[in-house]
C-alpha cells in the first residue's frame, strides 16, 4: 500500500487509520523531535502531490479489512495541509466511512483562507504549538524562513472561531527548551488567544531527528500541566500512552508491521497491542524483518524502538 498505514496506536486518537498525503519528507517545519525524519523538502508551497482517485481507491480497498478503529487520520510523512487536495480528500473519505476524520497538522498554514476552507468538513483538527516566542519557535520547529509564530497563532485563532468541529491544540515539551516558566507562560497566553476545545500536553517519547530532543520528566510535565490549567481557559490534559486495542488484521502481519514502523518507531509493546498478537508472535515477526534487513532497532529514553529501513 502506498498511502494507507495502520491502524496506528495513537496516544491522542486511540486506534487511527492513517492516510499519508504528502511525499517523504515534505514539511513546512524541520522539528528537532520529528519521528518521521529530517525534512528534505522544506516548503510552504501547496501542491497536488498524488491523484485523489488513487488515494481513495486504496482507502476503499482497505477500510473493510480493518477491525476496531476510532479515527481516520490525514497526516503522514510531513505536513498534510501542503497537499492542495486535502479538502477533496476529507469529503471523499467521509463519503466512504462513518468514522470521524481527524487532521494532524503543525498549524503553520492555517492563516491561508484556502486552507481554512478546505479543512472545514473535518471532525477534529489537531494543530501543534510548541512555542509562542519567535526564538523558541525557530529552535524547536526550525520553520520555513517565510513563517513567523505570531501569524501562525493568529491563523489558528481565526480558524478556531469559524470551525464547527473540535480543535485540540497539541503542545509538545522538550527538556531544557520550552519547559521553562517564561516559555510556558507565553504558550498559555497563546492558548487563550486561540481558545481551543482542549489542550493536549505531551513530551518526546520516541527517537527524533536530534539526540538533544529529550523528554521532560513526568513530575515536571505534571507541574506544567497544573500551571497551564490555572492560566488557560481551555481544559489541559496530558497525553497518555496508548492503552488498549483489538485490531483484526486480514492482511499479512509482516507487511502491516513494516508499514507501521516505516511511519513512526514503535516498541514491542506498541506493536503487540496494535496488532493484538502475543509477544512471542511479534518477537518472531520482528526477528524475521531484522534478518531481512528491513528494520533496525535502537534505544531511546530507556525503551527499545523498532523502525523501518525502507524509507
Ligand atoms: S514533527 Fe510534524 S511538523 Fe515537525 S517536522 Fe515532523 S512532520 Fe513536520
Amino acid at each position: 500500500m502506498k498511502y494507507i498505514y495502520g491502524p496506528v496506536p495513537s496516544r491522542r486518537l486511540g486506534l487511527s487509520l492513517g492516510i499519508n498525503i504528502v511525499p517523504y519528507k515534505t514539511c513546512s517545519y524541520n522539528c528537532i523531535y520529528c519521528e518521521v525524519g529530517k525534512t528534505t523538502r522544506l516548503t510552504v508551497k501547496r501542491k497536488s502531490f498524488f491523484s485523489p482517485d488513487e488515494i481513495i481507491q486504496e482507502f476503499c480497498d482497505y477500510i473493510n479489512k480493518v477491525g476496531k478503529l476510532n479515527y481516520v487520520t490525514l497526516s503522514g510523512s510531513g505536513e498534510p495541509t501542503l497537499n492542495k487536495d486535502i479538502g477533496v480528500l476529507i469529503n471523499r473519505v467521509k463519503d466512504e466511512t462513518d468514522k470521524p476524520v481527524a487532521v494532524l497538522t503543525n498549524g503553520s498554514l492555517l492563516w491561508m483562507d484556502e486552507v481554512k476552507k478546505e479543512l472545514k468538513n473535518a471532525d477534529v483538527i489537531i494543530p501543534s504549538l510548541d512555542a509562542a516566542s519567535e526564538n523558541m519557535f525557530k529552535m524547536i520547529n526550525r520553520p520555513h524562513p517565510s513563517l513567523n509564530i505570531n501569524r501562525i497563532i493568529e491563523g489558528i485563532k481565526d480558524f478556531t472561531q469559524s470551525f464547527k468541529g473540535k480543535l485540540w491544540l497539541e503542545v509538545l515539551l522538550v527538556r531544557g527548551m520550552n519547559d521553562t516558566k517564561d516559555e510556558t507562560r507565553k504558550i498559555a497566553e497563546a492558548i487563550n488567544v486561540i481558545n481551543p476545545s482542549k489542550v493536549q500536553l505531551g513530551t518526546v517519547t520516541r527517537p527524533g531527528v536530534e539526540d538533544y530532543a529529550l523528554p521532560v520528566a513526568a513530575e515536571k510535565l505534571n507541574s506544567i500541566k497544573e500551571e497551564l490549567t490555572k492560566l488557560c481557559h481551555a481544559p489541559v490534559e496530558t497525553i497518555r500512552e496508548f492503552d488498549k486495542s483489538n485490531v483484526d488484521f486480514l492482511v499479512n502481519l509482516d507487511k502491516a508491521v513494516l508499514k507501521m514502523i516505516a511511519i513512526r518507531p514503535c516498541t514491542l509493546e506498541d506493536l503487540t497491542r496494535a496488532f493484538d498478537v502475543d509477544e512471542q508472535t511479534m518477537k518472531a515477526t520482528l526477528e524475521k524483518l531484522k534478518q531481512e534487513r528491513s528494520i533496525e532497532q535502537g534505544v531511546f529514553s530507556g525503551k527499545m524502538f523498532f523502525k523501518g529501513l525502507n524509507r
